[in-house]
């Protein structure tokens, strides 16, 4: 059976608090096996959207770096490009996030690198299954890091009712085209107000289906939905209904995270922060409140048992679900027994309590 472990702290814990706690749980859980010398440690975190402030802070991240580093690993803290409108749409502009946010080398100890590149491109293709794809595009700098560390905040989510670990890693460390393919792979729309026709989307198109005469126009009958463009246009002028959400979105997610998670077994820890647990995910650029109290710090090597686990705490903290507390049309357990089905992890595992 999986096990998760969790340790109690509180957003306003002191920071050496914070670190002492961090420490311990990841003695008790055994996290340093997953993490080898020399190993090129993909820090999987959301450093916030510019606005917000209840994402992981770097006084979290600072310990799992220095615990890492004491392994003999060489981390570095990872995102990948947002597909709507954000200084975080770009390698460049979310570096610069980063950084605002406190997530430099100096403070943190370790690099921020953008995990699909400049413009969300850069990607690998990987093998998955289920209902819905074959292959999955996974942002290049995690598809090839030796291992990974999976750091979460644990949320609501608009278009899912969750997003925990498991979402993390399927939409976190998708490049924009996989984002795209996961939000049902819709043709995009060309703004044509925005767009000043500069060509670089007709010049990514895989289907030469994008024509420009002073602004772009997508022929529909060739778009394949791909995303290409979405990555190509550096001026926001290439436009999708993103919002499709539900439990088909889920399991979507949880397919993009099969090739991750199946091909780290053992080289794959998470830890979720179950502090600040808002309404809306770190994406919403806006100060948010608690919809419940903190419960600590979950740490867990099965990315399944770890939600799962999430999930059950705030049931039983406030004797309903967090998307009763958050978006009530949504049912994020979807994801955890989707990812079981498919072999990611165990949704029954044991809590073990760390005082
Ligand atoms: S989504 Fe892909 S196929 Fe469709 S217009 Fe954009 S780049 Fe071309
Ligand atoms: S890349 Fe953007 S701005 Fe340039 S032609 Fe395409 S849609 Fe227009």
């Amino acid at each position: 059976m999986a096990r998760v472990y969790l340790i109690p702290a509180r957003a306003d814990d002191p920071e050496e608090e914070i670190a002492r706690k961090i420490r311990h749980l990841w003695e008790r859980a055994s996290l340093g096996e997953c993490f080898l010398p020399n190993d090129l440690t993909a820090v999987k975190l959301h450093v916030g959207e510019p606005g917000k402030t209840t994402f992981v802070s770097p006084g979290v991240v600072t310990p799992l770096v220095r615990l890492l580093k004491e392994r003999g690993a060489r981390p570095f803290l990872t995102d990948s490009a947002v597909l709507y409108r954000s200084p975080r749409d770009t390698g460049a502009g979310h570096t610069a996030v980063a950084h605002e946010h406190g997530f430099t080398l100096e403070r943190v100890g370790a690099p921020f690198l953008p995990a699909d590149g400049l413009t969300g491109a850069d990607e690998v293709e990987m093998e998955t299954c289920g209902k819905h794809f074959d292959t999955a595009s996974i942002a290049a700098a995690v598809a090839r890091a030796s291992s990974l560390l999976v750091l979460t905040h644990a949320t609501g989510h608009l278009a899912t009712g969750f997003g925990g670990a498991l979402k993390n890693i399927g939409m976190g460390c998708s490049s924009k085209k996989g984002k795209l393919r996961q939000h049902f792979g819709r043709q995009p729309d060309i703004d044509g107000v925005i767009c000043t026709g500069c060509e670089a989307c007709a010049a990514d198109c895989p289907e030469e289906a994008i024509g420009v005469d002073r602004v772009a126009v997508i022929d529909s009958a060739k778009c394949i939905g791909c995303g290409a463009c979405v990555a190509a246009c550096l001026e926001g002028a290439v436009r999708f209904d993103w919002e499709v959400g539900g439990a088909e979105l889920q399991e979507r997610v949880v397919e993009y995270a099969g090739p991750i998670v199946a091909g780290r077994r053992g080289r794959l820890a998470c830890v979720t922060v179950a502090m600040n647990i808002t309404k809306d995910c770190d994406c919403l650029g806006s100060p948010q409140h608690p919809v419940c109290d903190d419960i600590g710090i979950l740490a867990s090597r099965d990315p399944v048992a770890i939600d799962q686990v999430f999930l059950d705490l705030v049931r039983e903290r406030t004797g309903t679900s967090l998307e009763s507390l958050t978006y009530p049309d949504h049912d994020g357990s979807v994801q955890t027994a989707y990812a079981e089905e498919l072999g990611l992890g165990e949704r029954g595992a044991s809590l073990i309590l760390i005082e």
